[in-house]
């Protein structure tokens, strides 16, 4: 079995589809620090909506009337996107949903140990009561109800699967897992919904924290393992260290699982650039898929290489995700890839030259800002101007 996949021919395809659903603007703005504008949010919907995502969260409206008129003014967008909010199982949190008009709750409720006896202090049956007394209700209203078990990686499976059939029997539609505490492990997360599946066969949906670093690596796993639907958020926004980004659960679906969303992926940096700027929150420079340095090379060996075949060190084209390719030169450069860059420029110099205009790149001093694609040129005919 071949265990890569190339940009050229995707050897695996997986073709089961998943729903990807959007919770930047409601984990996404529970980032300490982070809150959205009404107009931010409705911004933001309708670029998540022109990338093609399938469900947007669009915040917990029961927090404030503030928050009630944001959803609603998401929801009066009329994007393709299905819009939901998220819900405790309390009567005044689903009316809130109500008066916001959304298509759908998730109900969330935590079942294990830790959450019944310190958050709130109850047994599991009146837990489980409540949940689906919650269900029903929102049933009866006609929204489409997920029920989401929180905590769900540290609850017990025999807690967890009384909590689902409940919400089932009562007419939940999907059951969520939520990594609350972003603490599970990718085999543990297939050993979960493996689990459940065999208990139910209803749409399951997975939310993941980032902890360990592991959201997209147990989103991936849960998807491996028959997950329905992944939730996500731009640039990986959410409580602590954040929930599975969307840029990059995509992307892999994409180039790694060779599932084609449909999505315009084209647009996924642009997305992030808008989350970045709202959210006050700026996109590290080796974030993948959209950040600065992602397709940005420097060394020697990989800037000669990559101007003779960019795949040689890119692991897909950056158009895809609206990226661009950035050459840069400096300390790191070497002959080869300097001397292509500038003869292709029109430039025509000697070997002795261009050693020269390498030696003083190497030379540069330490903490000297990088020298741009676009700047090579001046900087080589500074040099042989000074050498003159
Ligand atoms: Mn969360």
């Amino acid at each position: 079995m071949r265990y890569f996949t190339s940009p050229y021919n995707f050897v695996y395809r997986e073709n089961r589809k998943v729903k990807i659903y959007d919770t930047t603007l409601r984990d996404g703005e529970q980032t300490p620090g982070v809150k959205f504008t009404k107009e931010q949010k409705v911004e933001i919907a309708r670029k998540l909506d022109e990338v093609g995502i399938h469900e947007i969260e669009a915040g917990f409206p029961v927090i404030s009337s503030y928050d009630e008129e944001a959803v609603k003014a998401v929801v009066m967008e009329r994007l393709n996107a299905r819009i939901l909010a998220l819900c405790r199982p309390k009567q005044k949190d689903i009316d809130a949903a109500l008066r916001a008009e959304v298509e759908g709750v998730i109900i969330f409720l935590a079942v294990s140990d830790l959450h019944l006896k310190y958050k709130l202090k109850m047994d599991l049956k009146n837990a489980i009561d409540m949940a689906l007394w919650a269900v029903e209700y929102a049933k009866d209203h006609g929204l489409f109800v997920q029920l989401t078990a929180e905590d769900a990686t540290r609850t017990t499976l025999d807690s967890l699967l009384s909590l689902y059939k409940a919400a089932i029997d009562h007419g939940a539609e999907r059951i969520g897992i939520a990594d609350t505490a972003g603490c599970i492990r990718p085999k543990g997360m297939a050993y979960l919904v493996g689990q459940i599946r065999r208990n139910f066969d209803i749409e399951m949906s997975v939310h993941c924290h980032n902890d360990f670093g592991l959201a997209v690596a147990n989103s991936l796993a849960a998807y491996e393992a028959g997950i329905d639907a992944i939730s996500v958020s731009v640039n990986g926004l959410g409580e602590r260290c954040g929930n599975a980004a969307l840029e990059e659960v995509v992307m892999c679906l994409y180039a790694l699982y060779g599932v084609d969303l449909n999505f315009r992926i084209e647009k996924l940096r642009d997305l992030s650039l808008l989350v970045s700027k709202f959210s006050g929150i700026p996109i590290p420079v080796n974030k993948a898929i959209v950040g600065e340095n992602a397709f940005r090379h420097e060394s020697g060996i990989h800037v000669a290489a990559v101007l003779k075949h960019p795949f040689t060190y890119e692991p897909y084209d950056p158009q895809l995700v609206g990226q661009e390719r950035k050459l840069v030169f400096g300390r790191h450069s070497g002959t080869e890839g300097v001397k292509e860059k500038l003869l292709s420029s029109g430039l025509n110099l000697s070997d002795e030259e261009i050693a020269e205009i390498v030696r003083r790149l190497k030379s540069l001093p330490i903490g000297h800002k990088i020298i741009e694609n676009s700047e090579l040129i001046d900087f080589a005919k500074k040099v042989l101007e000074e050498k003159k």
